[in-house]
């Protein structure tokens, strides 16, 4: 099946290459694609003659872009935390909250007694809402089980998810979220159940591409981090963490010195840490959406830049710091909150996200060889779209080649 997108008014192709601000914009350009897969990228007067399309589709003179990817989620949770966030907002700090049993344990607590089908269809709402935004690709962590058996249900519904719906799921293992409270007495013997007993049995079962870890004092240490990690690369997973948000833990220094995929959050990392990833290829995810909640200073992302760090950007959906799953409002925050500019922003959220998953020989940009994994934007540029915030910007989604979302007039 040859198909053709044609009359788009600005494509961003978005291409590995270049820097941050490097969207390779093509205007008056259509994408012609085979199956699941682009065959042809370029301006619509010089597509290839001689070709059939079975089904053409007109953008009607929009913007264009990879279908956007949400590089960092803890999708699967039970319960909601609404009283914290009045309680932060009378003054207690996100840390406060976590040292008196609330805060990520009182999800766990809430996660453990629900039911695998309770949580799937809750996860199920959750992606059909985010495809309306033009997400197609999202990173789903575990880390509200903090046992075996309950960090492989969700897993397992990640898994269930990846094959009944039509966004791509990218699994993450994160058992080493906090030390749970059963465990806060002797958290060595909770280390000890992570080393022997949970990442094997998640590798056995294939169930996750990454391990992650939250390197915080109420979480785990550095050296900690190091031990855990050491395991999950022998036994096949790729790296990620969550380092240097509430304060410089030297999580970067750890993630650059794993060739960790991505090193998340970054809000108070060094000059050495930001040298450190870039010198390692380690993409920085931000977070600003988190920023926001916890009402913590952003990061500084031309600093970052400036240093040649590729940034990321991502929801970190979760009912505590992060209660909101709309990418295209932290892409826009990215922008006010961070200092990136919007080319720069969705650069963080197409190509340079697909890395942060390891998927950019796949997805992440508009080019032969790639699959069709692309959006219909209802603005004439990324500018525009960025700067008239709005809901229901997303017009169309094609994934695989087909079409999954269109919006209704
Ligand atoms: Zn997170």
């Amino acid at each position: 099946m040859m198909k053709v997108i044609k009359n788009i008014g600005c494509l961003a192709q978005c291409k590995p290459d270049g820097t941050q601000a490097d969207i390779h914009l093509l205007h008056k350009a259509a994408i012609v694609w085979q199956d699941d897969k682009i065959y042809w990228v370029g301006p619509q007067s010089q597509i290839p003659e001689g070709l059939a399309f079975d089904e053409e589709l007109d953008a009607d003179n929009k913007l264009v872009l990879p279908g956007l990817i949400d590089c960092h989620t803890h999708l699967a949770f039970g319960g909601w935390r609404q009283d914290e966030f009045e309680e932060r907002l009378r003054g207690k700090s996100y840390l406060e909250i976590a040292e008196r049993g609330g805060g990520i344990q009182a999800t766990v607590q809430a996660t453990r007694n629900a039911s695998k089908a309770e949580l799937s269809n809750k996860c199920r709402g959750f992606l059909e809402q985010m495809g309306r935004l033009g997400v197609t690709t999202v990173e789903c962590k575990s880390g509200y089980g903090l046992s075996t058996e309950q960090e492989l249900k969700l897993l397992e519904i990640y898994r269930e998810l990846g094959q009944t719906q039509p966004l791509t799921i990218v699994p993450t293992f994160l058992g080493a979220h906090i030390v749970p409270q059963e465990y806060k007495k002797n958290r060595r013997l909770y280390i000890d159940l992570l080393i022997n007993e949970m990442l094997p049995a998640v590798c056995e079962r294939n169930l996750a591409r990454f391990c992650d870890i939250f390197i915080e004092d109420t979480a785990f240490s550095t050296e900690e981090a190091r031990e855990i990690l050491n395991v999950a690369v022998k036994l096949g997973l790729k790296i990620k963490v969550h380092a240097d948000q509430f304060g410089d833990n030297s999580g970067s220094l750890l993630a650059a010195d794993l060739h960790a995929v991505s090193a998340d959050h970054l809000e108070f990392i060094s000059d050495g840490g930001i040298s450190c990833l870039a010198q390692n290829s380690v993409v920085g995810v931000i977070l600003p959406i988190a920023s926001l909640y916890t009402r913590q200073k952003a990061v500084d992302a031309r600093r970052l830049i400036d240093k040649k760090l590729k940034l990321a950007v991502a929801t970190d959906f979760n009912p505590g710091s992060a209660p909101s799953f709309d990418l295209y409002l932290a892409l826009m925050l990215a922008c006010n909150l961070c200092g990136l500019t919007p080319a720069e922003a969705v650069k963080g959220a197409t190509i340079y996200a697909a890395e942060a998953l390891d998927l950019s020989d796949r997805l992440g940009s508009l080019e032969p060889g790639k699959l069709a994994d692309f959006i219909i934007i209802d603005s004439a540029d990324v500018n525009h779209w960025l700067y008239h915030f709005r809901p229901d910007t997303c017009l169309l989604a094609v994934k695989n080649g087909k079409i999954i979302y269109q919006r209704q007039e």
